[in-house]
This record gives structure tokens, sequence and C-alpha cells, in this order.
């Protein structure tokens, strides 16, 4: 049996995987068993922020191993107080909670933004429902699942959690008309990424702030997948020119490893108190050493801006191809509308022709790392140029 077949003997069918062996890796190329070479547009699903192996944090994490791998949450530990300082002076938020992945960041801030209403209005006021949008993903637990707003998602696991409401993206009137005196949140992605790497307009983006503010209702912004700089800025809400009141990231903020946080800002960080929330691994010392890692690359002099100039790059490299109806996105999240091609064969075939990409929805998506260079860009483009113009 070759590794693949041993992996299904033991390992749960939840995934359609694609047929690769990854190995190792280096920078922002991926190896396979049998010593093929793939670039990767995908950095996992936007994980690998800096690549495969990237020296500052595989330096960061190993001295991290060394020294202390883990403790409870009883405890302090200096590397958990050094990101979070970072953390906070970096996003302007000044308190977070951590866990170890875009779901459980996700439930954090359901569990604040309910129990921010109840302490404030009573149970009585049953203020609990969080309103979401269509199209939107935020996980895959029972609560995230219940707040996705994609119906192929709510099935077989009933009943699902009462209490998330969906509204239209981009529908200002719908959104005015749902938010009562029974809603505790509104919960969005600014770039709706598993939906299709669709942005939001910025007018109703304004309007969710202005309507929140006015009727105390918290603004959730969940940036899993467009926070820590993959659309040019740290935060996407600072292109929008928004501060919400709880801000969630996870898959690029440690380079790798797993992680999750929730930000919170004054009005709602001292909602958890002794003994409401929790998680064994949460801000695991590893974690926190690559978030550190990545954190000091991410904010380093020019960064960001290199990570606009290259979507931009990237962005035209994509138009070029006739075979491309439309570029959305920001920065280095870029989804690609298709005239008459199926993502799903282009995917395949990049595969065989040693490039990694992601599909959302019918587009292409790519999520490649922060530090790609432009002739890696060229690289990759050649081979995907190539398929789509046969
Ligand atoms: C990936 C993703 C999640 C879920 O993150 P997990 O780490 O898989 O739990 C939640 N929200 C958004 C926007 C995501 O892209």
């Amino acid at each position: 049996m070759n590794t693949m077949e041993k992996f299904n003997e033991h390992v749960m069918g939840s995934y359609g995987r694609c047929e690769l062996v990854i190995e190792k890796g280096q920078g922002r190329t991926a190896v396979d068993e049998n010593g093929k070479r793939y670039i990767d547009f995908g950095s996992g699903i936007g994980v690998n922020s800096l690549g495969y192996c990237n020296e500052k944090w595989v330096e960061a994490v190993c001295a991290q191993a060394h020294e202390l791998q883990h403790t409870s949450n009883y405890y302090y530990t200096r590397v958990q107080c050094d990101f979070a300082e970072r953390l906070a002076a970096a996003s302007e938020y000044s308190k977070m909670f951590f866990g170890n992945s875009g779901a459980e960041a996700n439930e954090c801030a359901i569990k604040i933004a309910r129990k921010y209403s109840f302490d404030k209005y009573g149970k009585d006021a049953q203020r609990n429902v969080i309103i979401t949008l269509e199209n939107s993903f935020h996980g895959r637990t029972m609560a995230t699942l219940s707040a996705t707003g994609q119906d192929k998602f709510h099935n077989y696991f009933f009943p699902f959690l009462e209490g998330f409401e969906n509204v239209r993206a981009n529908d200002i009137d719908e959104l005015k008309a749902k938010l009562d005196g029974r809603v505790c949140a509104v919960m969005f992605e600014l770039v709706q990424g598993e939906g299709g790497v669709v942005p939001l307009n910025q007018d109703f983006v304004d309007a969710i702030f202005e309507e929140c503010e006015k009727r105390d209702i918290l603004t959730v912004c969940d940036e899993v997948q467009t926070g820590v700089g993959r659309t040019g800025a740290l935060l996407t809400s600072q292109l929008y020119n928004v501060k919400p009141n709880i801000t969630t990231l996870a898959k690029g903020l440690a380079g790798g490893v797993p992680i999750g946080v929730c930000l919170a800002d004054e009005k709602c960080s001292g909602v958890l108190t002794p003994g409401t929330h929790g998680s064994t691994f949460g801000g695991n010392p590893l974690a926190c050493a690559g978030g550190l890692a990545v954190l000091d690359t991410v904010l380093s002099e020019g960064f960001l801006e290199e990570v606009t100039k290259k979507g931009e790059y990237f962005r035209r490299k994509l138009s070029d191809i006739a075979e491309v109806d439309g570029v959305d996105g920001a920065g280095l999240m870029l989804g690609v509308r298709l005239k008459t091609k199926k993502a799903g064969d282009v995917l395949k075939e990049c595969l065989e022709n040693g490039l990694l990409i992601l599909t959302a929805k019918e587009k292409l998506r790519f999520l490649p790392p922060l530090n790609i260079t432009c002739g890696e860009i060229d690289e990759g483009m050649e081979i995907l140029a190539k398929i789509l113009t046969k």
C-alpha cells in the first residue's frame, strides 16, 4: 500500500483530498514524496504566511521548544505576554483571548457578544441574536456552523444553535430591518473567503458600524483569513477605516502553528471573567513564538507595502490571461472568475504541472505566502497561463 492508501485506512474521509503527499518544503516550494517540486500559491489555506520553514520562524519555534513547550493557563508565561503585548500594540486592541483555531476564536467572539448583552440587559431581555451574512463562513464547530450563512452547511447535524439570522451582504435596508431589540452582535468577513473571495462594499460596512453604534450592538469582524497582512494591512478593517468591537484572527497568524485569537476593545474586553471561558492549549508557547516571528516580519519596514505591490502585480498577471473573466479580492487574497473552464479541473492540472492553487466556489483562489517574490509569481503564473490557454 502506498502512503495515500494507508492514510485512508486510518484517517476519516472528511476531506476530498488531492493526490499529493507533501514531504517537505522550503520557501515558496513544496516537495512531494518523489522529489517533485511545486510552487505554492495557497500556503495551506493562507496559513504558511512566511512560506515553508522560514529561517527566523524555525529558529523562534525551535528555541521555544527547547525552553518550554506548554504550561496550563493557570500560570503565566513570558512568551504569551510578549506576543500579546506586540499584537495589542500593532492591532490597537486592548485585550485578547487565545485559542487554537479560527472556529475557536469565533466561538469566543460569540460568547463575548452574548454575555455582553446578558450582563448589561439581563437574562429576560433575551438580547442574544447574532446577525451574520449570507455566503459567509465562520467555522465547523456547531456554533460557528450555525453562524455560517450558507445552506449547504446546515445539514446532517441537527439541531443547529438558535439565535443566528442572516442578512444579504451589501443590502443596507435588510440589515436595518433586522437590527431589532433581540440583536446583540453583527458578525461578518470583510472579504468573504470560502464564499468565493467577495469583498463587502464600503457603504455597507459603514452602515453596519453606524447602525450598531446607535443600538449598542457589537461588531464582530472575522479576519481569520483576511488578517495579519493578507490584504496589505495588518487588519483588513484598517483598509475599510473601521474599528470592530471584536476581531478574530487565526490562519496566518503563527506561520503554521495552530493558533486563534479573539481581540476585544474596551467596550467588551472585560466580559469574560474567571471560569466563563477557557482552552487547554490556548496561548501555547510554540504558537506564541511562531506568532512573534510572523509579526516581526509582517510589521517590518516596508513589508505590508510590498504585499500590496505584489498583490497588484499578481492581479495584473492574472488579468492578462484571456480565459480570466475578472479578479476579485485585495492584496494577496485573490479570486479569479473563469470564462469557460471549471476551477476544480484547473486545480488538478496545476497540481500535475507543479503548482499548488486553491478554489473557492466557482473561482480559482490564491493565498500565496506573503513573502513570495515577483520571480516566483512569474514562475507559477507561467504554469497557470499555459493551462488556462490550452
Ligand atoms: C478558515 C476560516 C475559519 C475557520 O478556521 P479553522 O481554523 O478552520 O477553525 C473561520 N472563519 C474564516 C473567515 C475562515 O476563513
